[in-house]
């Protein structure tokens, strides 16, 4: 059996600890050569201890003194610094790697990796959103295979293998509604962090937990769905489904409806990613649906969830809008999980910045990055006003 090299970018975070859960289950077989963190150099040190990594990266240099002191016996390479990451993608001894990195933070590791014609298992949303087609176009140049982890774009890979792409009819993403499914608009207005990082299903990060909580985390899926398989926005639906249970489905023109279901666990998706295109025996617990009962669905309401309404809007406006729309969404959420900002401010900023940018079509990297920069520095203006 040949092993399988891999490099997990944020292995200190839940898609990152997640995988490391799922590569000691898969046991031989999958060796980790690389790992990174931003600035949990606890957790990394331990990780560095056990998986002994040919090479390790943090992101915040400033705290590359104090993994030393911790990662006693490491004798690889360690690299400081955001360039990191793209050294890693770079690595010849990887050939795998999952990239679990929260935000647009890791775009440039995510295309060096497709332009290496790695494997990527991608978790990390941000960079499709916002460089989807570049991202798409570098793999298919390279023969990059990009496998998707987000539970639901898992769901729809697996459900396309049913059917041919010239037979898919649309592709339905479920969403749970998040812990606001049935808040009325003030209570939304006046939620608390707690309550917004209360998911009543998922066990995340704060970002994309406050993400499902404006449901911008679905805004986001539908424009990753649209990148990764090829599929127009207007052939995306959103169904709220708020068991998490059934991971999202694919109708073909048949009328044939084919779904993956699962328990609400990331380790199943993260599995697949690795084993693709086998299945072997997992860790995440098996469905008992005659315990659950029942299976319910509803249609969203996009006067109360307007990021889901916007999301389809900047889609179908490319170019520089989902770029604005995705920063303005990870500038605002920072400030609301300092305390700075309430709830629906969120929403508010990133609709401010979609509707006072001028759309630009976004040829390459740098106009990319400068749509970006505008948008996070338009909200904290916004906010200091
Ligand atoms: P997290 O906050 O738990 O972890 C983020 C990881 O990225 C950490 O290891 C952190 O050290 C690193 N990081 C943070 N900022 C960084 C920066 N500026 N530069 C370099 N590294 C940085 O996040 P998460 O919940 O694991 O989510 C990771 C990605 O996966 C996100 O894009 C998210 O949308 C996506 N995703 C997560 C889940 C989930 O269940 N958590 C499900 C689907 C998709
Ligand atoms: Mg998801």
């Amino acid at each position: 059996m040949t092993t399988r090299s891999i490099a997990i970018l944020g292995s200190t975070g839940s898609i990152g600890t997640n995988s490391l859960r799922v590569i000691d289950a898969l046991g031989d077989g999958y060796k980790v050569r690389a790992l990174s963190a931003n600035s949990s150099v606890e957790l990394l040190a331990e990780q560095t201890k056990k998986y002994r990594p040919d090479v390790v990266a943090i992101t915040n240099a400033d705290k590359a003194e104090e993994f030393r002191s911790l990662a006693t016996g490491f004798t690889g390479t360690l690299l400081t610094g955001p360039e990191s990451l793209v050294e890693i993608a770079k690595l010849e001894c990887v050939d795998t790697i999952i990239t679990a990195i929260v935000g647009a933070a890791g775009l440039p590791a995510v295309l060096e990796a497709a332009r290496e014609g790695k494997t990527l298992a991608i978790a990390n949303k941000e960079p499709l959103v916002i460089a989807g087609q570049l991202l798409m176009e570098t793999a298919r140049k390279n023969n990059a295979t990009i496998l998707p982890v987000d539970s639901e774009h898992s769901a729809i890979f697996q459900s396309l293998q049913a059917g041919r792409n010239d037979e898919v009819n649309k592709l339905i993403l479920t969403a749970s509604g998040g812990p606001f499914r049935n808040a009325t608009a003030e209570q939304i207005q006046n939620a608390s962090l707690e309550e917004a990082l209360a998911h009543p299903t998922w066990s995340m990060g704060p970002k994309i937990t406050v993400d499902s909580a404006t449901m911008m985390n679905k805004a986001l899926e539908v424009i990753e769905a649209a990148w990764l398989f090829d599929v127009p926005v207007d052939k995306i639906e959103v169904v709220i489904h708020p068991e998490s249970i059934v991971h999202s489905l694919v109708e073909f023109i048949d009328g044939s409806v084919i779904a993956q279901l699962g328990t609400p666990d990331m380790c199943m998706p993260i599995q697949y990613a690795l084993t693709f295109p086998r299945r072997v025996k997992g860790i995440a617990s098996h469905l008992k649906l005659d315990e659950l009962g029942k299976l319910t669905f509803e249609k969203p309401d996009m006067d109360v969830f307007q990021a889901l309404k916007l999301g389809y809007k900047v889609a179908k406006l490319g170019g520089s809008a989902p770029v604005v729309f995705n920063a303005a969404n990870e500038a605002a959420v920072e400030e609301f999980l300092k305390g700075s900002i309430k709830f629906a401010r969120i929403v508010e900023l990133i609709a401010y910045c979609v509707d006072t940018h001028t759309v630009n079509p976004c040829h390459s990297l740098d106009e990319l990055l400068q749509a970006d920069a505008w948008a996070r520095e338009t909200v904290n203006k916004r906010i200091a006003e």
